[in-house]
């Protein structure tokens, strides 16, 4: 199954989840909203994982600030 990035709307707050391609939505686990947005959609390795946050970082730094 694949590994789903999202990003809460709410609080900002990021995480990864397993999921089924037609499942709605997870709640976030810091706030519990139910709007977090889906950011990348795919199998990833912690080694991936990590060269992705690393091109991340190198497209757009702002967001690690
Ligand atoms: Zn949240």
């Amino acid at each position: 199954m694949p590994l789903y990035d999202y990003e809460c709307t709410r609080c900002g707050h990021r995480f990864e989840m397993i999921m089924k391609l037609d499942a709605d939505a997870p709640a976030c686990p810091c706030c519990g909203t139910q709007a977090a947005k889906q950011r990348i959609a795919a199998f990833r390795t912690n080694a991936w994982s990590r060269f992705l946050d690393g091109m991340e970082k190198r497209i757009s730094p702002e967001k690690f600030k």
